[in-house]
């Protein structure tokens, strides 16, 4: 199905780099695995993310099951952590939680490079805590995680949208100021600009663009309070080094984000170059039902994090090729192979009872560093031959001692 890929070895060892770095920063960070389904009722998408969203309007893969309820392939994770917060009561011991989550999302897009129906995020959101040293403490993890995975050219863009009380000046402002350009913008941004005005920042239109360089911008109606938490995450950057820049007319497409949002950008992505996003959404957990409990986080899109980083290398072939001939030979090999394997030696034997010489030509064109010879004259002498491969040497090992001398010239652990 277009948007939807196979990750096939050894491009699969990519993406265990990734989730096990992701586990072991944010761990050290306090943080601890949460999983959550992949499948929810359509109603906790629509009423967090919002109805006049480009997610909810038209990427959600929705449909109705068996039993007739309307349920939705989850197209972000934070409405599930966040159902999942209230609906186990997390909050009842401590309001604070940090909470991770890795895992596919789906959204009904137009396939193109960096943008699939089916991607992988690693998300990340920490409940219960308004202040804002917390949002700059996640945008420094997500910074480090980056960089300790090798992303290179990966700059921080933040913003602030403020809370509902100066959002709504803000919003009728920028309603009037639309209206006044209403014949330049595109239908999509006519039609949103009464419930979702700032929706025109993302549009991509160039008449609409045009139109919005001149649009007045939020940071000019932040009350004292928005205001104030701004600058203090601003300060908190720069107490720990985490460089950024401001980004005035950064939006995000979702709706319930208040105060700070964030985005990453990465060089070499063309059009989809946000690695990550984020932000603060102190609204959320209240509007779904929970208590007034505030929150912040963000998501790294697997994929396009992937295109930043170098190919993956190809796969290293079996440690010992176990060539045998006669039947006699083959079960010698079949015990030996399941030892070395229990041992962490990777080994491939040859199931089909191939000539030596056909056998030899696998244990080349699989890359096997060594190989073992088991030869019906030489069985029935109690020893095997044992090859290196690659220095072409090769010496008779008596059979009582060939595990261990397998493993003094092969080593342990595996190579898959
Ligand atoms: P975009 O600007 O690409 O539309 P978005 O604002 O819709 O992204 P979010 O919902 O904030 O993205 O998701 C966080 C991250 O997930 C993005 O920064 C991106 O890396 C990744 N992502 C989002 N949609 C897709 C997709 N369709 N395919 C691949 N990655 C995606
Ligand atoms: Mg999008």
């Amino acid at each position: 199905m277009k948007g939807f890929s196979d990750i096939l070895p050894p491009e699969t060892g990519r993406w265990r780099v990734l989730e096990e770095r992701a586990r072991e920063v944010l761990g050290g960070f306090g943080f601890s695995e949460i999983r959550v389904p992949v499948l929810e009722r359509t109603e906790l998408f629509s009423r967090s993310i919002g109805e006049e969203t480009d997610i909810v309007e038209k990427e959600m893969y929705t449909f109705t099951d068996r039993s007739g309820e309307l349920i939705t392939l989850r197209p972000e994770a934070t409405a599930s952590v966040a159902r999942a917060y209230i609906e186990h009561k997390m909050y009842a011991f401590d309001p604070m939680a940090k909470l991770y989550a890795i895992g596919p999302m789906f959204r009904h897009e137009k396939p193109q490079m960096g943008r699939y129906r089916q991607f992988h995020q690693i998300d990340v959101e920490v409940f219960g805590i308004s202040h804002p040293m917390i949002d700059a403490e996640v945008m420094a993890i997500l910074m480090y995680y980056l960089s300790i995975v090798g992303a290179k050219g990966c700059a921080l863009q933040i913003n602030s949208l403020g809370c509902p009380r100066c959002r709504l000046p803000y919003k009728e402002d920028l309603q009037a100021f639309l209206r006044g350009h209403f014949s330049q913008l595109c239908p999509d941004c006519q039609r949103r600009m009464e419930k979702n005005p700032l929706r025109g920042f993302d549009c991509k239109v160039q008449g609409c663009q045009e139109v919005m360089s001149k649009a007045p911008l939020v940071e000019g109606y932040l009350c004292q309070d928005c205001a104030e938490h701004f600058a203090r995450v601003r300060a908190f950057l720069e107490t720990i080094e985490v460089p950024y820049s401001v980004n005035p007319r950064m939006v995000r497409g979702l709706d319930y984000y208040t105060k700070t949002t964030f985005e990453v950008v990465a060089e070499g992505l063309g059009a989809q170059d946000a690695v990550a996003a984020g932000g603060r959404y102190d609204h959320l957990i209240e509007d779904l039902g929970g208590g007034n409990i505030p929150g912040t986080g963000f998501a790294i899109g697997m994929e396009r994090l992937l295109l930043t980083l170098p190919e993956a290398p190809p796969s290293r072939g079996p440690s010992l090729f176990i060539a045998a001939l006669g039947e006699e030979a083959q079960r010698e090999a079949f015990n030996l192979s399941y030892r070395l394997n229990l041992a962490g030696v990777t080994t491939m034997v040859d199931y089909e009872g191939r000539s030596l010489k056909a056998q030899m030509r696998r244990a080349n064109k699989f890359g096997a560093l060594y190989a073992l010879i088991i030869g019906e004259d030489e069985l029935r002498k109690g020893k095997v031959i044992l090859r290196d491969m690659k220095e072409r040497r090769q010496q008779e090992i008596p059979l009582p001692s060939v595990f261990e001398e397998v493993i003094s010239w092969v080593g342990g652990g595996s190579s898959y």
